[in-house]
């Protein structure tokens, strides 16, 4: 008798954006003329650039010769790609890592579920709240949550991000072995400063404890003194993994490109405290379970690193701040508290009224026509909160605007 893997049985069946999908049909079934706008749901808009399709092209071409055709690339990802990323992603920055150090992916959140399984299912996680969903729903697959009770894991240390505490999560003041953040955050926009992070890398390595640092977001920091990466951070390279994606860098949703870096210095022990690298571990896994990113992706992805891939891709993000700055500027002067939009392309809303997550998501479908995301589908402190995105274009995110302030101001 083939038995199954039970753990996926304590999975809530709904997932997030499936549910609001379904509650805008039935509104648009009632409502068959009314034209809903979307600021919900976290994917791209804008075409991908023109170094980006230049690369792609070229480099479908090569494959079609007999002397440029490639089969199956390194594991790890090609070397180009991989310098690439050292000479622009972190020399810049004073972080001096090896090529081997860096290991191409076919975006974050492969990687972000997958890299738990490097640590025994033993292990205690703590996770910042909201929090991107992939982070615990990995660890339920194989056990390690634990069950779950009013929302909660019982397995699962979670740290509060709200309004009350400006969005830094508190230390927690039991022992945590591994810590999942995401900087800037999905989904209340906000970053750290490297001051709140040096405390986390320092409480990492006090306490033997790791941190995967979920960095997908980083193209879009404005301010000069937000860190872009934890090996910003002295000591990071003991205790951290660092994942990143070109999925909002430069809209790459749907070409499949990132990457994942594991430290040489980064190890976990053993039950006999052995102390064991996981830099090898990790390429023994993909080696083992992971075929590469297409060589395609690949050289799109380098071209995002030339002169006019760098100038082309900030013009996209610009594109989408703008848009976060009209956002947040239309929402203050209509009296509600947002926050976010700054260095990311989320702004995260309190509800008015007290109303909760999910009854104001209907309230604005069914008087704005407006589609936003509930808090609460990213974790119990979410409750009270939506989440708009700046993933539109300026057309539809002006109209959504104005409809937002006109249906506001007949409710007032
Ligand atoms: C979008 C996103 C990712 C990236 O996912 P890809 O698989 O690279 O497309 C990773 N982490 C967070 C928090 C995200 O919102």
């Amino acid at each position: 008798m083939a038995l199954v893997n039970e753990h996926f049985l304590k999975l809530s069946n709904n997932y997030l954006f499936a549910d609001i999908a379904k509650k805008v049909n039935a509104f648009k079934v009632m409502h068959p003329k009314a034209n809903v706008i979307s600021l919900g749901i976290g994917d791209v808009t804008q075409p991908l650039c023109p170094a980006v399709i230049d690369a792609m092209h070229k480099a479908a071409d090569e494959m079609g010769t007999a002397e440029g055709f490639k089969g199956y690339g390194p594991e790890q990802g090609y070397v180009f790609l991989r310098e690439a990323i050292l000479k622009n992603d972190f020399l810049p920055r004073g972080i001096h890592l090896d090529i081997d150090e860096i290991f191409i992916n076919d975006g974050a959140k492969s990687d972000t579920g997958n890299i738990q399984e490097l640590i025994r299912w033993d292990n205690s996680i703590g996770v910042t709240d909201p929090i991107y969903p992939v982070y615990i729903d990995s660890n339920v697959m194989i056990g390690r949550a634990g069950t779950i009770e009013d929302g909660k894991w019982s397995n699962v240390v979670y740290m509060p991000c709200t309004a009350e505490n400006g969005f830094v999560p508190k230390i927690p003041d039991r022992r945590v072995d591994v810590i999942y953040l995401c900087y800037p955050n999905n989904p209340t926009g906000m970053v750290i400063t490297k001051s709140e992070l040096r405390k986390w890398v320092n409480y990492a390595l006090k306490n033997d404890a790791l941190i995967f640092y979920d960095a997908a977001y980083q193209a879009y920091i404005q301010d000069d003194d937000i860190p872009h990466s934890i090996y910003e951070i002295r000591g990071a390279r003991h205790c951290a993994i660092e994942f990143h994606s070109y999925s909002k860098t430069a809209g790459f949703t749907g070409i499949r490109c990132g990457y994942t870096v594991v430290p040489k210095e980064l190890t976990a022990s053993t039950l006999t405290g052995e102390r064991i690298p996981l830099n090898p571990l990790w390429y023994r896994r993909q080696c083992t379970k992971f075929n590469g990113t297409s060589y395609i992706s690949q050289r799109a992805a380098e071209a995002i690193y030339t002169p006019e891939g760098k100038k082309q891709v900030k013009a996209t993000i610009d594109y989408y701040m703008h848009n976060a700055k009209q956002m947040l500027a239309t929402l203050r002067r209509l009296g509600y508290e947002v926050y976010g939009g700054e260095n990311a392309p989320y702004i995260w809303m309190r509800t008015p009224d007290s109303s909760s997550s999910w009854q104001f998501f209907e309230n604005l479908l069914y008087g704005a026509n407006v589609v936003c995301t509930p808090g609460v589908g990213f974790g119990p402190a979410g409750e009270g909160y939506v989440r708009f995105t700046a993933f539109g274009s300026h057309e539809l995110t002006e109209e959504a605007l104005m409809r937002l302030e006109k249906w506001t101001n007949n409710n007032l």
